[in-house]
C-alpha cells in the first residue's frame, strides 16, 4: 500500500511513556518493517490488514496499538485477540503483560482445555485484554461471562487460519456479539486473495499492508531436501541427523498426531532424547512440554500442525518436515519457527519419489528453490 508513514524509531510514534518504557524493557531497540508502518495505523484507528514474514514481529505491532489506546482506568475488556492454538493465545497474552508491564495492564488468556471457572474468576475482576482461541472465547461470551460492551478492538491473528480451519462460525458469532464500530485488525504472513476477500465481511475500507507472494519466504532461512529411497528410510536419515538437530533447537513436523507418537517412540528406543506434542494431549502435559522446550530443557520437538503457527522460541534455528505439509501455506509457517526476527535458520524436507511433485507445487508456489541437501551437514545454518 502507498502513502504509509514510516516511524523509523519507537519514539517518534509519540507513544504513552509507560508503553514505551514497557518496550525498551522488553528489549526491542527499533521498530521492524510492519512495526514502523502498521502500529500507527492501528492507532488511527483504522481497520487494518497487516501482513508480514514470520518472526518480524507482528505480535508487538497489534500489541502496541492496543496498549497504547487503551484506557487502563477503565476495567472492562476492550481488546479481544483471538488465535488458533492455545500455546499461541498464552504466547500473545504474555506479550501484552511484557509490553504492558509498567501500565498496570489487567490481561487474561481464555483458552480451551482449562478450568471454565477459573476464567470466570479472572473475568470477573475485569480484564482489560483477552487473548484466546475460538472455542472457548464463544463460550464465555454466550454465558456473559465476558461483557463485549466495551470492546474497542478486534485482532485476528494466523487470520487465514482462523477463517479456513472450522474456526469461521466461531470468529463470525463473536464478531457478531461486539458492538459495531468495533476495529478490526487481521494479521497473518499469508494472506491468499480467497481469504483477503473473506475479511470483507469484518472490516470497512481496511489499510492494506502486504506482501507478494514471492517475498514470504525469508531469506534467513536455508532450505533444503533429502531423497530417501523409501519411506523407512526417513527416519534412519533422521537418526543421522539427530546430533546437528541439538546444537540449538530443532522441531520436527509429522501430519498426523498418530505418526507423531509412532516417530517419538521409535527415537526414545534408539535412545535419542525427544519430546512430543499434539492436540490429543492434556493441557496440563502440553504446557510442560511447552515449558520445557522454552527454557531448553528439551531440544528436540516431534509435533503436527498445531506448532506450525505463530509460535515463537528464539532458539529454533532447524525444521524438518517429515512429512510435507498438506497444505502450502503451512510450509513457511512450518520454516518459520527457526530464523526468528532475522535469526538464522534451515528447513530440512525429507522426501521420498511420492513426494516430489508435492515439493515441487512447493517451490513453484513459493518461487524458490529448495536443494538437495549438502553432504557436510554443518554447513547448511
Ligand atoms: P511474527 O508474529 O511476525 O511471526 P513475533 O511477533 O512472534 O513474529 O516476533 C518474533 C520475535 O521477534 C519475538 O521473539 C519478538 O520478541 C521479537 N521482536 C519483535 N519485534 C522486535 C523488535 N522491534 N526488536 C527486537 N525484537 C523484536
Ligand atoms: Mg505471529
Amino acid at each position: 500500500t502507498k502513502n504509509i508513514k514510516v516511524h523509523s524509531t519507537f519514539e517518534s510514534m509519540k507513544l504513552k511513556p509507560d508503553l514505551l518504557k514497557g518496550i525498551y524493557g522488553y528489549g526491542f531497540e527499533a521498530p521492524s518493517a510492519i512495526q514502523s508502518r502498521a502500529i500507527m495505523q492501528i492507532i488511527s484507528g483504522k481497520d487494518t490488514i497487516a501482513q508480514a514474514q514470520s518472526g518480524t514481529g507482528k505480535t508487538a505491532t497489534f500489541t502496541i496499538g492496543i496498549l497504547e489506546v487503551i484506557d487502563t482506568k477503565a476495567k472492562d475488556c476492550q481488546a479481544l485477540i483471538l488465535s488458533p492454538t492455545r500455546e499461541l493465545a498464552v504466547q500473545i497474552q504474555n506479550v501484552v503483560k511484557h509490553l504492558g508491564d509498567y501500565m498496570n495492564i489487567h490481561t487474561h488468556a481464555c483458552i480451551g482445555g482449562t478450568h471454565l471457572g477459573d476464567d470466570v474468576k479472572k473475568l470477573q475482576q475485569g480484564q482489560q485484554i483477552v487473548s484466546g482461541t475460538p472455542g472457548r472465547v464463544v463460550d464465555i461470551i454466550k454465558r456473559r461471562n465476558l461483557s463485549t460492551r466495551s470492546v474497542k478492538l478486534l485482532v485476528l491473528d494466523e487470520a487465514d487460519e482462523l477463517f479456513t480451519k472450522g474456526f469461521k462460525e466461531q470468529i463470525y458469532e463473536i464478531y457478531k456479539s461486539l458492538p459495531s464500530s468495533v476495529q478490526v485488525v487481521v494479521v497473518s504472513a499469508t494472506l491468499s486473495k480467497e481469504v483477503l476477500e473473506m475479511t470483507n465481511k469484518f472490516t470497512n475500507n481496511p489499510v492494506k499492508i502486504l506482501v507478494k507472494r514471492d517475498e514470504v519466504s525469508l531469506q534467513g532461512i536455508k532450505q533444503y531436501h533429502i531423497q530417501c529411497e523409501k519411506e523407512d528410510w526417513k527416519f534412519d536419515t533422521l537418526c543421522d541427523l539427530y546430533d546437528s538437530l541439538t546444537i540449538t533447537q530443532a522441531v520436527i513436523f509429522c501430519n498426523t498426531k498418530v505418526k507423531v507418537n509412532w516417530l517419538a517412540d521409535q527415537m526414545k528406543k534408539q535412545n535419542f532424547t525427544v519430546v512430543a506434542m499434539h492436540g490429543d494431549m492434556k493441557q496440563d502435559e502440553r504446557d510442560s512440554i511447552m515449558n520445557d522446550f522454552r527454557n531448553g530443557n528439551s531440544r528436540v520437538l516431534i509435533s503436527t500442525d498445531v506448532w506450525a503457527r505463530g509460535i515463537d522460541v528464539q532458539q529454533v534455528s532447524l525444521v524438518i518436515n517429515f512429512d510435507l505439509p498438506l497444505d502450502k501455506e503451512n510450509y513457511i509457517h512450518r520454516i518459520g519457527r527457526s530464523g526468528r526476527f532475522g535469526r538464522k535458520g534451515a528447513a530440512i524436507n525429507l522426501i521420498t519419489k511420492d513426494d516430489t511433485s508435492t515439493l515441487r507445487e512447493i517451490e513453484k508456489y513459493y518461487s524458490i528453490k529448495i536443494k538437495e541437501m549438502p553432504m557436510n551437514v554443518n554447513d547448511i545454518i
